[in-house]
């Protein structure tokens, strides 16, 4: 049932967290067996500290089709990446129905079946995103199937997928989980052996975050999966007013002993691609390690972090990611200071906090969403935000922005044409009123339309 309609599909294609990684950064030995490994405190599984998240897989060309843009996932490729991983010690890997428009569970599958069950983790959520599966029924088809996907009788770590967001989360979280009973059904699967450990992924309003916690003595979280990195660490609020700190997250997980499996480590990918004068600072601290690797060393540094997901597309973003956890060298106060005062920079320079996770769209008016807020901020970090008619780089920085945006995205699908129905808002795991954000998106591109005319 790859496909199964679940509205917020994320597609996969062409997206690469730590996309900045360069040729020589990630030339050079691998160890092979250095591999940092975590213990989950529940069933003593031994878990390497890098996790493969399988929601950006290669695509290619599909063969015979009409339209030349149709793809498909490149399992050749996904095959080459997972052997590679777990030559070098990675044994966790995680996927959901929701990912690569439904089809990463049946290539995650493909790729793990040629290898003995008990020498790998795989984690998958109930993605009930769409209400037509809220029902007992529809949340069923989606869990039986990512059984028949990944061709497994168990499952090592099982999601509720994305609790916190919707416009009424807590109304959402009851009629997802609670209401059908699907969560005591998924207690009663960890029993019977079928799902070794259960948890949930956080994006979005801490009440429901809190909730969950408190009803840690019904449901014996064995883990939990939060956004980790360095800006989002004290910064959460300030790239998403409606975001929570990962130290409060993080420090709540502690204090029942609860692992944090981190997701978003590069906060979208936008860690790997900060802005030249941070580069420049990184790079003078530590000319070896690329910049992704910061981001990675930070979230690794945690003793309570079980696994940190990557989502690698590339054998290079693979091989710079392996060499941060192979073997780790955690970060000292020195490197966590130094760290703080980057993200201080990085979370004032107001950039749309959009991970391009795709779950928005389709947008039933054409929007590219992703692509619009991708350039946005790719404008930001190059410093080609024209804001301030005095500066002598105005004109130059006016242009940039006004060519490469029609060159990345076509007008059709450019911010104007969004009509603000709301739909996509619900979907949105950063909870980004994207609405809003496109229309100040829109009108500062008007701005800049109307001044080259007449400056
Ligand atoms: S609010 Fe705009 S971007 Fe969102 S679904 Fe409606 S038209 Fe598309
Ligand atoms: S706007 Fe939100 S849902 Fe859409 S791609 Fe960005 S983070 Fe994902």
């Amino acid at each position: 049932m790859a496909g199964l309609a679940t509205a917020g599909m994320a597609s996969c294609k062409g997206k690469n967290d730590n996309a900045s990684v360069t040729k020589s950064e990630a030339d050079g030995e691998v160890p092979a067996d250095k591999m940092e490994m975590r213990t989950c405190p529940t069933t003593g599984d031994k878990v390497s500290l890098l996790g493969y998240g399988m929601m950006r897989l290669p695509h290619r060309p599909k063969p015979g089709a009409d339209n030349e843009d149709e793809e498909e996932i490149d399992q050749e490729e996904v095959n080459r990446l997972v052997d590679y991983a777990i030559a070098h010690g990675v044994n966790y890997f995680d996927t959901s129905p929701a990912y690569c428009r439904g089809f990463s569970e049946r290539s995650t599958g493909i790729a793990l079946k040629r290898y003995p069950r008990e020498k790998v983790y795989i984690a998958t959520k109930l993605s009930n995103f769409n209400p037509a599966t809220w029902s007992r029924e529809g949340a069923m088809e989606i869990y039986r199937n990512s059984f028949k996907e990944l061709q497994v009788d168990y499952i090592d770590y099982m999601l509720l997928h994305a609790v916190g967001g919707g416009q009424d989360c807590m109304e959402e979280l009851n009629n997802r989980y609670m209401n059908n009973g699907m969560l005591d059904f998924l207690v009663d699967e960890r029993k019977a052996g079928r799902i070794r450990n259960l948890g949930f992924s956080f994006h979005g309003d801490v009440k429901v975050f809190d909730y969950l916690l408190q009803q840690h003595d019904k449901y014996h979280w064995d883990f939990v999966q939060i956004q980790l990195n360095y800006v989002d660490w004290e910064h959460a609020t300030a790239t998403n007013p409606g975001n929570i700190d990962a130290v409060y997250l993080y420090g709540e997980l502690q204090k029942r002993g609860i692992p944090a499996i981190v997701m978003e480590p590069l906060l979208g990918g936008r860690l790997a691609r900060v802005p030249d004068f941070i580069v420049a600072r990184l790079k003078q601290r530590d000319p070896e390690r690329s910049v992704a690797s910061w981001a990675f060393r930070f979230a690794g540094t945690f003793p309570g972090v079980l696994t940190v997901l990557s989502g690698m597309t590339l054998m290079e973003h693979l091989q710079d990611n392996l060499r941060s956890y192979c073997p780790l060298v955690p970060l000292n106060d020195d490197d966590m200071t130094f760290l703080k005062d980057i993200a201080n920079h990085i979370a004032g320079l107001n950039s749309i906090p959009c991970n391009e996770c795709d779950y928005c769209m389709p947008c039933p008016y054409g929007i590219n969403i992703p692509a619009i807020f991708h350039h946005y901020n790719k404008c930001l970090n190059e410093g080609n935000i024209p804001n301030d008619v005095q500066d002598e780089n105005y004109r130059r920085a006016r242009r940039a922005y006004l060519v490469s945006y029609d060159r990345a995205i076509p007008k059709v699908r450019q911010a104007d044409h969004c009509i603000g129905c709301g739909q996509c808002v619900s979907h949105c795991p950063q909870r980004i009123n994207i609405p809003r954000e496109l229309h100040k998106i829109s009108d500062f591109v008007d701005k800049l339309k109307r001044e080259s005319t007449i400056l």
